[in-house]
């Protein structure tokens, strides 16, 4: 079912995407060679918890921890451990949720651990390309526009650049999703689609926007764990992530982070 939340309730959302976006910014700093995702994930508990909010993942069907801490071919929900210890170069993206006051946000970006110089050109370009395509997929968040038309918007970045666009494989599905009271709402929002089709935007709707790209082919499986989503021929894979509401005014991002201000607006000025 499509919930549309009041404008009381997106503030609320709002405040949950502060928190989020404050720790993030806090994780950004700690993550360097020869940390470890098991720290980054008690450091992002500490941080949650000491705003006063809750980790919306930890519990979440079983899973088992606050943050998800994905390497290199590793695309989304990988489980933070002590024995994964970050290296110059790998490609990480850490991904978080945070319920605050009975709502939820949800967020990702990802880095290459070390900074940009630490990897070849094409995984940096990756890193980048998967962000811009997140930002066109939510500045197409307008009333009026439908579903598939920000799904396009997303997928045409990842094809025209040549990348693995990851959606569905295998009688599964990775994308983005509603968002509120719930983690994970409808509607899905695949990361390619067709313009014109699927929902029409009204405002009051609240989507995570989550481009998920590969420098190889877009097959993927889950492994072993469970939860890890790896692409099956190696490659690395990218992963950002915001929680967005449609309004009126257009697409108000509820999990920006300060260093995102600025291209923010400029993107959703175009
Ligand atoms: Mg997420
Ligand atoms: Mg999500």
């Amino acid at each position: 079912m499509v919930t549309r939340k009041s404008p009381a309730e997106i503030e609320v959302m709002a405040a949950a995407g502060r928190v989020l976006a404050a720790v993030h910014e806090l994780l950004a700093g700690v993550a360097q060679p020869g940390v470890t995702t098991g720290e980054l994930d008690r450091v992002a508990e500490r941080e949650i918890r000491r705003r006063g909010a809750l980790p919306s993942f930890k519990g979440y069907r079983g899973y088992p921890a606050t943050l998800n801490t994905s390497v290199n071919d590793q695309i989304v929900h990988a489980i933070p451990a002590d024995d994964v210890i970050l290296r110059s170069g790998d490609v990480l993206s850490v991904d978080g949720g945070v319920l605050l006051d009975g709502y939820h946000a949800d967020s990702a970006w990802t880095s290459i651990v070390g900074g940009r110089d630490a990897a070849h050109d094409g995984v940096a370009n990756l890193v980048e390309d998967t962000r811009e395509a997140m930002w066109r997929g939510i500045a197409a968040l307008l009333v009026g526009n439908r579903l598939g038309d920000v799904s396009a918007a997303i997928g045409e970045v990842g094809a025209a650049r040549g990348y693995g666009v990851i959606a569905e494989h295998d009688g599964h599905v990775l994308g983005g999703h509603g968002i509120g009271r719930r983690l994970h709402e409808d509607p899905l929002v695949l990361n390619r689609g067709r313009r014109g089709r699927g929902m029409r935007l009204k405002p009051g709707l609240v989507f995570a926007i989550e481009p998920m790209f590969t420098l190889g082919a877009p097959g993927w499986r889950i492994t072993q764990d469970g939860w890890t989503t790896q692409t099956l021929d190696g490659r690395i894979a990218a992963h950002w992530e915001h929680t967005v509401a449609v309004t009126e005014d257009g697409p108000l991002v509820l999990t920006a982070r300060a260093d995102e201000a600025e291209r923010s607006a400029a993107l959703l000025a175009c």
